[in-house]
């Protein structure tokens, strides 16, 4: 096959301990994952989490004892951080099984997806799509991917965010209403998964604002710390 003009090099996220990079396919995010969150954002922390995506290319790779840079998106006045644990899937599949799951994990990853939350309010109010508030340039930036051989099964320990040096978010892995392997099990129902996803996989209360200037430092036992500056 001739393509018209050179296709674009996949979107990719280094591997710990590794030369190689991870190939992003797509990027699929949990919404309300947190009871404590889905009540921060009006809910009743009863409802079955929900699905988005943002483009591969949303990726912003930030690599251990760096601080890597997010340039501040226009068309908003309150772009917030979500701090969430990300599975990388290694094996793709369809009504992949909850027993299951654990075979088709690559790896995991720190992810902060990162949310326009005032265009976000606004699509709600008038029940339109939420591309703008959550699909945008550099919005998912994200540590490097630990292959699950070295980390094991992740299904607890803290889960944190500070912003200049202020605790932000602050919680644990086992508070996720729908674990990893449920919502394999549920969005391999939606679509057929496929090596090189990445699943941003909700996140704990506490989202708020950030301004051009502040740190983000962001961590989850046994994934290590990511630090990023907005500028
Ligand atoms: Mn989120």
């Amino acid at each position: 096959m001739q393509f018209a003009f050179p296709p674009a090099v996949a979107a990719a996220v280094p591997v710990a301990g590794s030369s190689t990079f991870f190939p992003v396919h797509r990027i699929y995010c949990v919404g309300r994952n947190y009871v404590e969150h889905a009540k921060e954002m009006g809910g009743t922390g009863r409802e079955a989490p929900f699905f988005f995506m943002k483009p591969a290319d949303a990726v912003l790779p930030i690599l251990p004892d760096t601080v890597g840079e997010m340039h501040y998106p226009t068309h908003t006045a309150e772009l917030h951080h979500e701090i969430e644990m990300v599975v990388a899937i290694g094996k793709g599949g369809r009504d992949i099984a909850a027993a299951d799951a654990a075979s088709h994990i690559f790896g995991y990853a720190v992810g902060i997806d990162m949310t326009r939350r005032d265009l976000q309010a606004a699509a709600k109010k008038q029940g339109r799509p939420w591309c703008t508030s959550k699909g945008f340039d550099e919005s998912a930036p994200i540590g490097p991917i630990h292959r699950l051989a070295e980390t094991g099964l992740i299904e607890g320990g803290a889960i944190f965010l500070n912003v200049n040096g202020v605790s932000r978010q602050n919680s644990t892995l086992d508070k996720l209403i729908w674990s990893v392997a449920e919502t394999i099990e549920t969005l391999s129902g939606f679509f057929e998964l496929m090596p090189g996803d990445l699943i941003y996989t909700g996140t704990p209360a506490g989202v708020a604002a950030v301004e051009r200037g502040d740190l983000l430092e962001a961590g989850i036992d046994g994934l290590g710390t990511l630090a990023m500056r907005m500028v």
